[in-house]
């Protein structure tokens, strides 16, 4: 414990409560002047509405955006698919007991210290539970997540989900949404923007990652790791698991807990990552400066964390191990999987063929990550032909093949896509990239908890410059037709400078 934790525990030593913390982050708001005041000009066309910026998703990486243009005086619509409180993967498909993330890192609180993690969870628990604390559980960063949405007054739409995203020129983006209506119908509208941010998470870009071999498996058999899925279902089964990462410890480890006869993690390494070379790299001048390094560094600097491989949290791993039906095969590589007939006129089953010998199991659970993917994301059809790679930049002395890598956009100062044939598609650049997939270009700062706020910051700083510099006449006229007076010319009296001066 910090010397200047000891004395908060001692100066209150129970929890003040949220209601009272509450008010505590509205004082400080109202003490930073958030939000700044409005700048923007109303902008209409055809009579409907031209939102300033819309944000596709409202995962944290939208909600710190949101808060990011508001102290910037600009106001920001959020669309996301999911039902109120249910946004991003933590209560939905993740199934990890607790955060990888330490619980002291500042995440989307943008700076704010009562919005950070630590004050909301001292505020309802106090101090001695929050030394006692080991790692953040799931469930409560969502819970987190809603209440800092709802003390931000972040503006969501939720059950909107953005089926077609079309730069209209040099003017706007018009975005077709499906809105998910109280009795279950959908009503298809179409929104307006200046901007568009697809925050829309780790798979933002593309998809799960599915190897060849389960494609030709009836679906019955298998789910990918991401998948939604009553892990209850499994109960009785003899469970695979392809992968060693921390979905596939968080897989297995439902799978025990929900009573599968066995699992087997399939582990094609000859042993299972032990360094997190990712946590190394995150220091302030990587976030900073990121961006502007050479493209052979940004590129030898990805390419070493990706192939080095992140290892699963050692409290994950032992939720597994610990169970002594879960068996880790190391050096076994999955080469085809095919559903037979069980012996003896049994149960049909999975065959396994590995580099080992053939596994024979009920369910196969693929943990093979997430891949840049575009087919997988229908609504950026119309404009995933037009984005410019990295492939198309790869370094000359690039001499590892990366596809993560070669598929990445390749994204200009403000997160914005770039044309691959300049003028082939005006306005792709208003549409800008703070998710997952921008990693190449500025490093880890569009997703995950460490650097979500400078990520935040950085967008909506390159925003409010961008509008500006668009709506300079505007300004211009602004400046000239104002005519607010500081002075009435009652305060003082001209004086005779004759009597004043010596002739
Ligand atoms: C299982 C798991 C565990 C993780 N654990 C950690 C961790 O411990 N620490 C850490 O730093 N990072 C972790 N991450 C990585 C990262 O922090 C999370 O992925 C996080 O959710 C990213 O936040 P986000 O706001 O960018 O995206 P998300 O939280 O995924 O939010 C994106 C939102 O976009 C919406 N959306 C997408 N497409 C559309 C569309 N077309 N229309 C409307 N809405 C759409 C989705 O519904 C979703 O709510 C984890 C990731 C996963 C998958």
């Amino acid at each position: 414990m910090s010397p200047d934790e000891t004395d908060l525990s001692m100066n209150s030593p129970s929890p003040i409560g949220l209601a009272a913390h509450d008010v505590r982050v509205a004082d400080d708001l109202l003490s930073l002047g958030w939000p700044a005041k409005p700048w923007m000009p109303a902008t209409t066309h055809d009579g409907q509405t031209v939102h300033d910026v819309i944000v596709v998703g409202a995962g944290q990486a939208g909600l710190a955006l949101a808060f990011g243009l508001a102290q910037q005086g600009i106001a920001a619509l959020l669309l996301d698919r999911a039902p109120a409180g249910f946004e991003g993967p933590w209560a939905t498909t993740a199934r990890m007991e607790t955060l990888r993330s330490p619980k002291e890192l500042t995440g989307p609180a943008m700076g704010v210290p009562a919005l950070t993690f630590r004050a909301w969870f001292i505020a309802q628990h106090g101090q001695a539970a929050w030394d006692d604390l080991g790692k953040i559980p799931r469930l409560q960063w969502m819970d987190y997540l809603r209440w800092l949405r709802r003390v931000t007054h972040a503006q969501v739409r939720n059950g909107c989900e953005v089926t077609d995203v079309q730069p209209q020129g040099e003017a706007r983006v018009a975005l077709q949404v499906s809105q998910r209506q109280p009795d279950g119908s959908q009503v298809q509208a179409q929104f307006l923007a200046r901007r568009v941010v697809l925050a829309t998470g780790r798979d933002g870009l593309g998809g799960p990652s599915v190897p060849a071999f389960v494609r030709d498996v009836p679906r019955t058999r298998w789910a990918h790791s991401s998948d939604a899925m009553d892990y209850a279902s499994l109960r009785g089964r003899r469970v695979a698991v392809v992968g060693a990462g921390s979905s596939a410890m968080d897989c297995a480890a439902t799978a025990l807990e929900h009573g599968a006869t066995s699992v087997d993690l399939l582990i094609r390494r000859a042993d299972i990552p032990r360094i997190n070379k990712s946590k190394a790299s995150g220091v302030p001048g990587l976030t900073q400066g990121h961006y502007d390094l050479p493209d052979a560094w940004k590129w030898r600097i990805r390419h070493y964390i990706n192939a080095q491989q992140v290892p699963p949290p050692q409290g994950s791993t032992l939720r597994v191990a610990r169970h002594p039906n879960a068996y880790f095969n190391q050096n076994c590589a999955v080469t085809s999987v095919q559903e037979s007939a069980g012996a003896e006129g049994g149960a049909s089953q999975l065959e396994i063929h590995t580099t080992q010998g053939v596994f024979e199991a009920d369910f196969l659970v693929v943990s093979t990550g997430f891949q840049m993917d575009w087919a997988q994301k229908p609504e950026y059809a119309t404009i995933a032909p037009h984005v410019r790679l990295w492939r198309a930049r790869r370094p000359a002395d690039a001499d590892e093949a990366d596809a993560e890598l070669d598929g990445s956009p390749d994204l200009g100062p403000a997160f914005e896509f770039q044309q691959n044939t300049p003028g082939t598609c005006p306005g792709l650049g208003r549409i800008h990239c703070f998710c997952y997939p921008a990693t190449l270009s500025f490093g880890s700062i569009a997703g995950d908890i460490p650097s979500i706020s400078d990520g935040a910051r950085r967008l909506a700083g390159a925003l409010a410059s961008l509008f500006y510099r668009e709506d300079i006449e505007v300004h211009w006229a602004r400046l000239q037709a104002y005519a607010d007076p500081e002075l009435t010319g009652q305060e003082w009296t001209p004086a005779d400078s004759s009597l004043r001066v010596r002739r």
